[in-house]
């Protein structure tokens, strides 16, 4: 996936976190290694080797609630399960809760995430990511305004930011820079105009991200509408809030004044196919997006409404919307492929970092085998067909990030999936119980 669009046949050399070579140039820095030195190998004939998968938007705090907000429309989704959902958390929920969403996402392929947290217990995400060995930007959702929000959930603009300040000072760089911490001011209903004008300040004084949700559904588009007299973008262009730090989830019902205001910003947008089919909520114009030259990546969003978080699914969903909306000229399977690797890292300004495989690059890969049934006879001549059309999570065989292997041939090394998914299990049910008695599920 780097800009040659380079596909070859050979080896690769990792040297601690980074990439140190591929193909030829592997060999003769192998044979003038001391004998002592300490070699791992990892046999990957008949595989695609490829940049660890980029999921661009996620809320591993709602991994717990799989299953338990269903056949529901974005708003009432939010306003009757998933805010009270979010209340009842405690840190021991949370830490089950990014764990099993972790735990799925590493067996399959996925190296780097961009999550938005819920109000409380970012710290919790944090200490998750660092002992799992996942790359991530993450946040705290900042919710100050807004109708049907469970009591205690609404916090003050300062109180806030002055938390995800404290999270940027503790996480920012840590596990030697995995991890960066961005402000993830909700979506416009749950945020009041002084919050987004400090987020914007925010952002551009100390160069963090800005993640929230734009432009999702239409029951949201009629309250944005009716609560500030525009679209979200160009309120966000009004405030300020819009730069290349900006990226923006969803994005389904953008018309093309506001793609054009996105691109002259050169803000990013991230593509949720699973989430917005399984909401009603639409179908997103990636193609559209691409035209402007939008930098676009794309997610799984929270399992609460997807309920995969799985990237082959999502990239077959994007290339299966894309040819609808575009019968005669269709975005190529690398496009698609890209959304996950190179353009995802662009979305989330670490191209420089992750998305493609080349020396000096962070060591972020994906071993997915396309021997199978699946992907046979052409999988390996056809690589991108293969990835988006053929395999499945379960074909990855090998997940590394930052040079530490996380995943290899369904073994788990910084998880314990059986304790993972029985802590879920004992979790999810306490809370569901604190949610109910707090009396706000409907
Ligand atoms: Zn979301």
């Amino acid at each position: 996936m780097d800009a040659a669009g380079t596909i070859q046949q050979g080896d690769l050399l990792v040297c601690d976190d980074r990439i140190l070579a591929i193909g030829a140039a592997v060999a003769p820095i192998l044979a003038k290694l001391p004998l002592d030195a300490r070699v791992t190998r990892f046999d990957a004939k008949g595989t695609l080797v490829l940049p660890g998968f980029i999921h661009g938007h996620i809320h591993l705090c709602q991994t717990l609630f799989r299953g338990l907000a269903e056949q529901s429309d974005l708003l009432l989704w939010l306003r009757e399960r998933i805010w009270p959902l979010e209340m009842a958390h405690t840190e021991a929920s949370m830490a089950a809760s990014v764990r099993l969403g972790l735990c799925e996402l590493v067996a399959g392929g996925v190296t780097c995430i961009n999550d938005m947290g819920t109000v409380r217990h970012t710290d919790v995400v944090g200490d998750t990511l660092l002992d799992t060995g996942v790359r991530a930007v993450f946040g705290p959702a900042l919710m100050d305004s807004g109708e049907g929000v469970p009591p205690g959930m609404l916090r003050p603009a300062a109180v806030s930011l002055d938390d995800t300040l404290a999270i940027a000072k503790r996480y920012h760089g840590a596990g030697g820079g995995r991890l960066q911490v961005s402000l993830a001011p909700r979506f416009i209903l749950s945020c009041s105009e002084a919050l987004w004008h400090d987020v914007a300040a925010l952002s551009r004084e100390r160069g963090m991200l800005v993640h929230t949700h734009v432009a999702e559904a239409p029951t949201e588009g009629a309250e944005v509408k009716g609560a500030v007299g525009c679209h979200a973008t160009p309120y966000f262009e009004k405030h300020g809030v819009l730069s290349e730090r900006f990226v923006g989830a969803h994005g389904v019902w953008l018309d093309e004044e506001e793609m054009g205001m996105m691109a002259r910003a050169n803000a990013a947008l991230v593509h949720c196919p699973g989430s917005n089919m399984k909401l009603g909520s639409g179908w997103a114009d990636v193609a559209a997006w691409k035209r402007h030259g939008i930098r676009c990546g794309i997610g799984s969003d929270g399992a609460a409404c997807n309920n995969r978080l799985d990237t082959f699914a999502e990239m077959g969903l994007a290339a299966g919307i894309n040819r609808v909306m575009h019968r005669d000229s269709p975005l190529p399977p690398r496009d698609i492929v890209a959304l996950a690797t190179c353009d995802g890292a662009r979305a989330l300004g670490l191209f420089d970092r992750i998305g493609s495989l080349e020396p000096g690059k962070q060591a972020d890969i994906a071993v997915v085998d396309v021997a199978t049934p699946r992907c046979a006879p052409f999988g390996a001549d056809d690589p991108y067909t293969a990835l988006v059309n053929g395999a499945n999570s379960s074909d990855v065989v090998l997940t590394m990030a930052a040079g530490q292997v996380l995943y290899d041939w369904g073994d788990w090394k910084t998880m314990d999936p059986l304790k993972v998914v029985a802590d879920a299990r004992r979790q999810g049910l306490e809370l569901l119980e604190r949610a109910r008695a707090a009396g706000t599920l409907r």
